[in-house]
């Protein structure tokens, strides 16, 4: 159920399309295309990245013009039931390039539900994602769930599915909203090893908020899933630093609390960031 790593690239014809999902792939993206123009192609680009940084490519590819489906391209499991929310977190890409929330018609079940605020949908098409993705088996909101916006409703529905529900702990100010939004999916028959948190880190927090956060979760016996912010017209993944924070602080909460089951034993006071990632205790290399 792999995403692919970097930019799409396929040819129909005479041109050539690019799907650019990330800005840090963007100077790849741009050299990948002067090289097709020179081959003779068309360039035609789109995806998250170009939308947000639409001039970048405009010299070497139609940016933004034609919309070609590529979520298939990127993850053959992958599904969008709806696009866009209802929120504007300043953190978040989606309220820029997808704008407001809107419920999608024509959508194909499948493992994968990119949705990126399912809960802020009707109650009518929430019945609908969960009535129609209730064969398979695997299935995984990777967007998250709205803590603030579940119900005893919704965490009982999603119950009836073979799920990974993931919740959203970006901020404290969201502590009362999370931990209700766990207690509902434990409530409704969720064992821990099917809820994960995602931890924002280093955007508008410190190091001690963030480190609550993260204990936080993993106190309640679940793994986090620490997100390192980054900026949205980064053109090099994990440029931003944040101003209470240094690089290497950032590289060293990264390292810990993503291997956290590697590391139970060592507290996080003394983990040297240094290391290079954690190898699992058995493993023969
Ligand atoms: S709720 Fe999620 S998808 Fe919506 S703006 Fe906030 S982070 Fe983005």
């Amino acid at each position: 159920m792999s995403w692919s790593k970097t930019f799409l690239e396929w040819t129909q014809d005479h041109t050539a399309y690019l799907s650019v999902v990330f800005t840090w792939d963007l100077p790849a993206a741009y050299q990948r295309a002067v090289w097709l123009r020179e081959q003779g192609y068309t360039v035609k680009a789109g995806g998250p990245a170009v939308m947000l940084m639409p001039d970048y490519l405009a010299d070497v590819a139609e940016c933004n013009g034609e919309q070609v489906p590529a979520l298939k391209r990127h993850n053959p499991h992958a599904t969008f039931t709806s696009r866009g929310c209802i929120r504007r977190c300043p953190f978040c890409a989606v309220p820029r390039i997808e704008g407001a929330l809107r419920e999608l018609d024509d959508w194909q079940p499948a493992p994968i539900v990119c949705d990126n605020n399912l809960l802020a949908c009707s109650r009518a098409h929430f019945d609908r994602v969960v009535d129609r993705l209730k064969p398979l088996s695997g299935i995984d909101f990777n967007q998250g769930l709205d803590a603030r916006l579940l119900t005893d409703y919704h965490a009982g529905r999603l119950a009836e599915l073979d799920c990974m529900a993931r919740l959203a702990f970006d901020s404290v100010g969201y502590e009362t909203d999370f931990m209700r939004a766990f207690e509902l999916l434990r409530s409704a028959g969720f064992p821990k090893f099917r809820v994960r948190a995602y931890v924002l880190i280093g955007f508008q927090d410190t190091p001690a908020d963030a480190l609550y956060r993260l204990r936080t979760v993993a106190e309640l016996g679940i793994d986090p899933n620490p997100m390192r912010y980054q900026a949205l017209d980064a053109l090099e993944k994990n440029s931003y630093v944040g101003e209470h924070w240094t690089h290497s602080e950032l590289g060293r909460y990264m390292r810990y609390w993503s291997n956290l089951r590697y590391l139970r034993g060592v507290p996080f006071e003394e983990y040297d960031g240094q290391k290079r990632k954690p190898v699992p205790s058995g493993a023969w290399f």
